[in-house]
């Protein structure tokens, strides 16, 4: 079984979807493993690399991705990728079947076995292929390390003889993987943070954090059996932006994370909240590809609006490469381990395993995940 690798041609994409390490660990499951001349080199990883794990390097990326029977990458293929799928191929990617339909359909209609991560059911034993997980972790940290860069003040207190400085305000909007690590990061920086969760359960993880945890009464809101935050209501939402305005009003830095499971993200910090928002602050964005938490936020461009930052940088963990490739390596790596066949050597797409049912998208010509059809 050929496991084939291309170089990601997203835009500004920066991460690999494999490292010679997990290469060395499928191989020697009894994996065949084709990559792309040059994958690597964007993070200091030269051929040699991949060629000492065992992997066999394919300059044609035509010739790479007709051999694949396992298709591994970051971002969803390309409509003239997929006509190059054989039929029956495994594609492994993070793509998200809510938003990219279009893909889905043509991955269907390709015969295309595809698998999305970003499906990845929220349990202990699937915790070591969440790529999700290890994605918004990463991210949750860069968010915080790029406002504090563009932020025109320091984060920590500090009393010198010159005078005092007051710590940096730091307000975190939604706290699931993403939060916590961007409270983390900010704490560690010195901030003072304070964060606010529609999940009650986050308040004890925030005060463990140092943290001060933002209670707002909106009545009922819970959390789905995955233990994704259910959709606010109208009012719920009014409610909620209203007590927000005045913690948007006294920080210097907000970070908003918030995301509904295969729903858009609500919108929390409306124009009007950013327009009492001291000049100087810097608002980052994390929801902005699903929609935008934050009026005014732009697709992978950073806004200024009236003295206010407005950072809406999607890829936030390809500003640490090495790293998130790292992690996202080995997720895909414990996936194709966690099904592969040692006997006949080959990935087992077991339906009955409900990691496999929870991720796997198209089969046999058509779309058949429940959760999206
Ligand atoms: P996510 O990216 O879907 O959402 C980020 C956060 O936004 C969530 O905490 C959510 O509650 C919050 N949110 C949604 N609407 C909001 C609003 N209007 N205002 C404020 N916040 C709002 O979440 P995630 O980081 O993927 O994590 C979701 C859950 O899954 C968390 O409970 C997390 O701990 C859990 N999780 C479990 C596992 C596992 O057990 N394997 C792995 C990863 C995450």
């Amino acid at each position: 079984m050929i496991i084939a690798i291309p170089k990601e041609t997203h835009s500004g994409e920066t991460r690999i979807p494999m490292m010679p390490e997990s290469v060395e660990k499928l191989i020697k499951k009894g994996a065949e493993v084709s990559f792309e001349s040059g994958l690597g080199t964007a993070i200091g990883i030269n051929d040699e690399e991949y060629l000492r794990a065992g992997a066999k390097a394919v300059s044609d990326r035509a010739s790479l991705l007709k051999s694949g029977d396992i298709i591994v990458q970051i971002n969803r293929p390309s409509k003239e990728d997929i006509a190059l799928f054989k039929r029956s191929a495994v594609h492994i990617s993070n793509l998200n079947p809510f938003f990219e339909k279009d893909t889905v359909a043509a991955l269907a209609q390709a015969g295309v076995k595809a698998i999305s991560m970003t499906m990845m059911p929220r349990t202990t034993i699937a915790q070591k292929m969440d790529t999700l997980s290890s994605q918004a972790n990463l991210g949750g940290y860069v968010a915080v390390v790029l406002a504090a860069e563009r932020l025109n003040k320091i984060f920590p207190m500090m009393m010198t003889p010159s005078g005092t400085i007051p710590p940096a305000r730091v307000f975190v909007i939604g706290v699931g993987v993403a939060g916590l690590q961007a409270i983390a990061t900010a704490k560690r920086l010195g901030a003072r943070v304070e964060a606010f969760d529609t999940r009650p359960v986050v308040e004890e993880q925030v005060k463990s954090l140092g943290a001060k945890f933002v209670k707002i009464d909106l009545g009922e809101t819970g959390q789905t059996a995955q233990g994704y935050a259910k959709e606010l209501t109208k009012e719920q939402l009014d409610k909620q932006r209203d007590m927000m305005a005045k913690h948007c009003a006294l920080a210097d830095v907000v970070i908003t994370t918030a995301r509904l499971f295969g729903r858009k993200a609500p919108l929390i910090v409306t124009e009007q909240i950013v327009k009492s928002m001291k000049k100087g602050s810097v608002i980052v964005d994390m929801a902005v590809a699903d929609g935008g938490n934050v009026a005014g936020s732009k697709l992978d461009k950073e806004v200024d609006a009236d003295g206010v930052l407005i950072i809406g940088l999607d890829n936030l963990p390809g500003h640490v490469a090495v790293d998130s490739s790292r992690m996202y390596s080995s997720n895909i790596c414990n996936f194709i381990s966690h099904f592969w066949d040692d006997k006949e050597k080959k990935l087992a797409v077991k339906l009955e395993d409900e990691i496999m049912q929870g991720c796997l998208l198209t089969q046999d010509g058509k779309i058949c995940n429940t959760k999206i059809q």
